[in-house]
């Protein structure tokens, strides 16, 4: 059995997972599309804040992710950008809301935001019992999440119950960093008491859960659900796996 000191899991589709078809679905020109901008729109609306038309504010949403997600994907530290400062540009570019109640507006947008992301996932508590049996075989668990609102990955991981099988919780917000900033993997390595090596990493997102750990010479267990190929030029994870359940099998607790 290969002999780990700790096991450390991504959170998003590796323990909850987002279901596309709770996500809420807005007709956009015609076109369904799925995005919480409405829900966001319409908090803002009944908080009675001053609206611009719809389409006219999810162009700015729109315009606003893809100005934030450009920064972060060019950043070669790989820092993270909070929702917070995200929704406080968001509500900047709406000149119907005048500056003092800006910093309110983006609050009440964000809330509506995470509420309908945290409305969009599922959680099977049979997973809880894949963080028992790793403690109950002496190894810390711990989780490195990529998410720009550690308030609500939070509020998920207690309503869960995955919060208190933890023995090391990072969420990206609050580190600063995003994966596969290699920071990161050594920090959490760190926390859980054993060296880089001697940690399993299990995730789903090949670029952060992949090659981030290898960065660092982390061993990495690939959820890959669609069967997806190694991207080119990159070197294989150490396990490919379908399911998180897998990882049991990994560390020898399959009861096999
Ligand atoms: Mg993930």
């Amino acid at each position: 059995m290969p002999p780990f000191k700790g096991v450390v899991f991504d959170l998003f589709d590796t323990l909850v997972d987002f279901n596309a078809t709770l996500f809420p679905v807005v007709e956009i020109n015609g076109k369904p599309e799925r995005t919480t901008s409405r829900m966001a729109y319409d908090a803002l609306y009944e908080a009675g804040f001053a609206m611009p038309g719809y389409p006219a504010f999810h162009h700015h949403w729109l315009d606003v992710s893809k100005e934030v997600w450009g920064e972060r994907d060019r950043d070669p530290e790989y820092r993270e950008v909070s929702s917070s400062d995200r929704f406080r540009r968001f509500i900047g570019r709406l000149t119907s809301i005048p500056e003092g109640e800006r910093t309110r507006a983006a609050v009440v947008a964000m809330t509506a935001h995470m509420e309908g992301l945290a409305g969009s996932t599922v959680f099977d508590p049979a997973r809880l019992d894949i963080l028992r049996q790793i403690r109950g075989a002496g190894m810390p668990v711990g989780l490195l999440s990529n998410f720009d609102n550690a308030n609500a990955a939070h509020g998920i991981l207690e309503r869960t119950g995955i919060a208190p099988l933890l023995d090391v919780t990072m969420i990206s917000e609050e580190e600063g960093y995003r994966k596969p900033a290699g920071r990161l993997f050594r920090r959490v390595a760190e926390l859980i008491g054993a060296a880089p090596g001697d940690v399993l990493f299990v995730g789903d997102t090949f670029d952060a859960d992949v090659t981030g750990p290898q960065g660092v010479g982390m061993p990495c267990a690939w959820i890959n659900r669609k069967g997806a190929e190694v991207p080119d030029g990159a070197a294989p994870p150490d396990y490919e796996i379908d399911r998180v359940e897998e990882v049991l099998g990994i560390l020898g607790l399959d009861g096999g």
